[in-house]
This record gives C-alpha cells, sequence and structure tokens, in this order.
C-alpha cells in the first residue's frame, strides 16, 4: 500500500494486494484454522515469537486485510475487528482498565455504550465517571484519581450531535497522563481522523456509515501507536510480562502497536466475540464506497436541516452541526472536513410525542427503523420507542423532548427526501 493514497484511494485499494495470479477481489478465507509444517513454527507463534494466523477467533486473513485498510485510513498503527460496536467498545476499555480502576466518559455517548459503561462495567467493578462540556477544566480534573485509567468521547455524539472539542480535552487529559479514547462512527475517518488531534484510540461501530448498508453488525479499534504507556508507570499490562505469552512484555516487542496486539492475544483469545469473514467481507464492500458515500450523506443532510429549518410553522428546532446557525458549527469547520457533518439531523416537533408519530406514520421514502446512518432514508421518535416507558416528565429529566425526531439521511436523491417531508408535515 503507497503511503501517501488519499483516503478515496484507500478505500478501494487499501488493505488488499493480490499476487500474481491471485484472485483480484479479497477472497473469503472461510477457514477456522491455518497448517503449519512443523511443530516449531506453530510454537514460535503461540510464543507471539513470529506473525501469522493460528485460529480464526483471534485473526483472519480475510479479516486482517479490512483491519489494515481501516487503520490505514485513520492513520493507525493497526487495528482489530470486532463482532460490534459494542464489543470494540468494551474491549477498548479492558484492555487498559480492570476492576478497582475507573475512567471518564462524556455525558453524550450513545445509548449503548453508556449502558455498558454505567451499569454492566459497574458489575465488573469498573467505575465510570460521566463529565461533560459545560464542566470547568477544574471540575473535570477533580474527577481524575490515581485510578484513572482512560477518558471516552464521541467525535459527532449520537445521537446529541454535539461535537467533541479535542483542543479542550485531548490536552488536559494529556497534562495527567491518560489516553483518550474515541468512538468516531458518526464521523467515519473520510471527515475526521482523531488521531490528527491527539486522540490516542479510536473505535468504531461499523455497522453504520463504514458498512453501510445496514447489512452487517460489526466494530473496529484502532491504534494511534503514540501514547506512552511506560511514562507514568499505569499501564502495568502492557509494560510488564504478560505470563500467558512466556513473558512477553508488549511494549518492548510491539513498540506502537502494543495496545492492539495485547486487545488481540488477551481479549480476543479469552472473549471471542470474533467477526466472522463475511462479515469483513461484506464491511470490505461497503468501505470501497465510504468517500463517495459519506459525501452524499452530508450535502443531503445539510439540504434536509436547511429545508427542516425553514418550517417554524411545525417544527420547534433543528439540531445539525452543518448549520452555520448551529452552536456546533464552529467545531464542526475546525475538527470535520470541509465542515461537512455526516447524515444525521435531529429536530423537536412541536405538538410533542403524538406530532412526531403521525408525522413519522405519514412519510413514504423514509422507514421507521431502529438504526441510522446507512442509504436509506430513516427515521426514529426515541419517545414512542427506545424510551417508550417514560412519562413526558421523565424524558424531559433525561434531557430528551418528547417531539425529538432523529432523522438519518440517505444518499437518494434530496429532493425526494424533501418532498417526502414536505407532504407528511402537510398530514399533521
Ligand atoms: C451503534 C453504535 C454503537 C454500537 O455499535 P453496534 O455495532 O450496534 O454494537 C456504538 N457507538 C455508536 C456511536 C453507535 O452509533
Amino acid at each position: 500500500m503507497d503511503r501517501n493514497w488519499k483516503r478515496a484511494t484507500i478505500c478501494v485499494e487499501g488493505g488488499y494486494e493480490p499476487g500474481n495470479g491471485e484472485p483480484r477481489i479479497l477472497p473469503i478465507y472461510q477457514s477456522t484454522t491455518y497448517k503449519y509444517t512443523s511443530s516449531e513454527e506453530l510454537a514460535a507463534l503461540f510464543d507471539l515469537k513470529t506473525p501469522g494466523h493460528m485460529y480464526t477467533r483471534i485473526s483472519n486473513p480475510t479479516v486482517e486485510c479490512v483491519e489494515k485498510k481501516v487503520a490505514a485510513l485513520e492513520g493507525g498503527t493497526g487495528a482489530m475487528m470486532t463482532s460490534s460496536g459494542q464489543a470494540a467498545s468494551l474491549i477498548s476499555v479492558l484492555n487498559i482498565a480492570s476492576s478497582g480502576d475507573n475512567f471518564l466518559m462524556m455525558g453524550n455517548l450513545y445509548g449503548g455504550t453508556t449502558n455498558l459503561f454505567l451499569v454492566t462495567m459497574k458489575r465488573m467493578g469498573i467505575e465510570a465517571r460521566v463529565v461533560n462540556a459545560s464542566m470547568s477544566n477544574e471540575e473535570i480534573l477533580s474527577c481524575i484519581d490515581d485510578r484513572t485509567r482512560l477518558f471516552f468521547g464521541e467525535t459527532i455524539a449520537n445521537p446529541s450531535l454535539e461535537i467533541f472539542d479535542f483542543d479542550r480535552f485531548v490536552p488536559l487529559m494529556h497534562s495527567r497522563g491518560i489516553p483518550v479514547i474515541i468512538d468516531n462512527t458518526f464521523a467515519t475517518p473520510i471527515l475526521c481522523r482523531p488521531f490528527r488531534f491527539g486522540a490516542d484510540i479510536v473505535i468504531h461501530s461499523t455497522t453504520k456509515y463504514m458498512d453501510g448498508h445496514a447489512s452487517v453488525v460489526g466494530g473496529m479499534i484502532v491504534d494511534g501507536g503514540r501514547f506512552d504507556w511506560k511514562a507514568g508507570g499505569k499501564y502495568p499490562e502492557l509494560t510488564t510480562p504478560d505470563e500467558s505469552y512466556h513473558g512477553v512484555i508488549y511494549t518492548e516487542t510491539f513498540g506502537d502497536q502494543a495496545y492492539i496486539t495485547k486487545a488481540r492475544t488477551q481479549l480476543m483469545r479469552d472473549l471471542g466475540s470474533t467477526p466472522q469473514p463475511i462479515a469483513a467481507f461484506l464491511l470490505n464492500l461497503g468501505l470501497e464506497t465510504l468517500d463517495l458515500r459519506i459525501r452524499r450523506h452530508s450535502s443531503n443532510a445539510l439540504r434536509v436541516a436547511e429545508y427542516l429549518s425553514s418550517r417554524t410553522d411545525v417544527i420547534e428546532s433543528v439540531s445539525y452541526p452543518g448549520l452555520p446557525s448551529s452552536p456546533e458549527h464552529a467545531k464542526a469547520m475546525k475538527y470535520l472536513e470541509d465542515g461537512m457533518a455526516s447524515g444525521v439531523v435531529s429536530f423537536s416537533m412541536k405538538g410533542g410525542r403524538e406530532k412526531a408519530m403521525k408525522f413519522m406514520d405519514s412519510l413514504h421514502l423514509a422507514s421507521i427503523v431502529v438504526h441510522v446512518a446507512d442509504a436509506r432514508t430513516s427515521v426514529l421518535n426515541p419517545a414512542s420507542t427506545t424510551h417508550r416507558q417514560l412519562s413526558d416528565e421523565m424524558l424531559r429529566e433525561a434531557g430528551i423532548d418528547p417531539g425529538f425526531v432523529r432523522f438519518s439521511v440517505g444518499i437518494e436523491d434530496a429532493d425526494d427526501i424533501i418532498k417526502d417531508i414536505e407532504e407528511a408535515l402537510s398530514c399533521l
């Protein structure tokens, strides 16, 4: 792979380079296991002395090619694909935090991540401490103690669409020797490369724009390779011998791939949230058009957001970081490629839950689904679906307006999407 390739080229050509007479398209290696000619060779693999595939729970040639493509897109030193975005979030934290440790999380993370961190991880003895952008630096720093292992944020938060302020949080965390993990799902590496802004680890739910066709659940962890795990003496799991691999020390043997190698050889080995080779193959097909698609999602979403903003008769407020009137716009211009703000637009209907449901039921092109961020325009009202057990008062306390609609703009013709919205609004 040419190191200077631009991202659109990496999307198509990266990760897999066929040799003479080999298949032009990435083959699906549907094999759990790999043959070696001597026990000695296999033993060297088990000691992590030579690279190679042992067993598909840990690595597989099809999956590896897609990992290389995503690592190149993000500008990282290595990547590991997981069976879901949830598994990527879980492993990214467990790799450097154990029972008794704590970490900081932004309060606006995806609901599934929030539940994993605040409920399930708590049961594992790992405490997530919630911080947010409205807190002062002093307040945030006061949440840190000598057991604080990492900071976790989202580039474009799902669904509040707040943009992560890298220039504020990254130096703040690094001043305390704490690595920053960023969920880059909504931005994708086409719109934002968090490593450029100092982040240390990037994770993805590839289920969303990377796959882009709503066909496969998957995740990815990418190592930025620059965090100094040795400096504060806080990460002995990376800097002292691992007895399960005959005393290997990850930082010494694997250098700028210490984090991602440990994630694979310890956690993927033990937890087994392995992607199937076919899942990697399908993800690869999606990635080939990612650069094209995310630009179209962004330009369509901007047009939809502009249209919705003009309908003050029925719409209370519109939130889209690409709108110049958005409080997030300055950060969008700073951190997102050409200010392109991806495909999700949030808005609140006048008349609350009832009007939001009526509006959604009147749409024809846009479909009601529990999913976002794929080629087809889709729509969700949390008050009547994911949060339906809550009363209007409870919803407001949770920061969710009953008339809140999450609109995931697809790559159809923007004229047709806007016409669909216009007709649905006229049914109210
Ligand atoms: C969907 C999502 C996840 C979880 O990913 P799955 O692939 O559904 O497990 C994590 N983060 C964000 C931002 C998401 O949108």
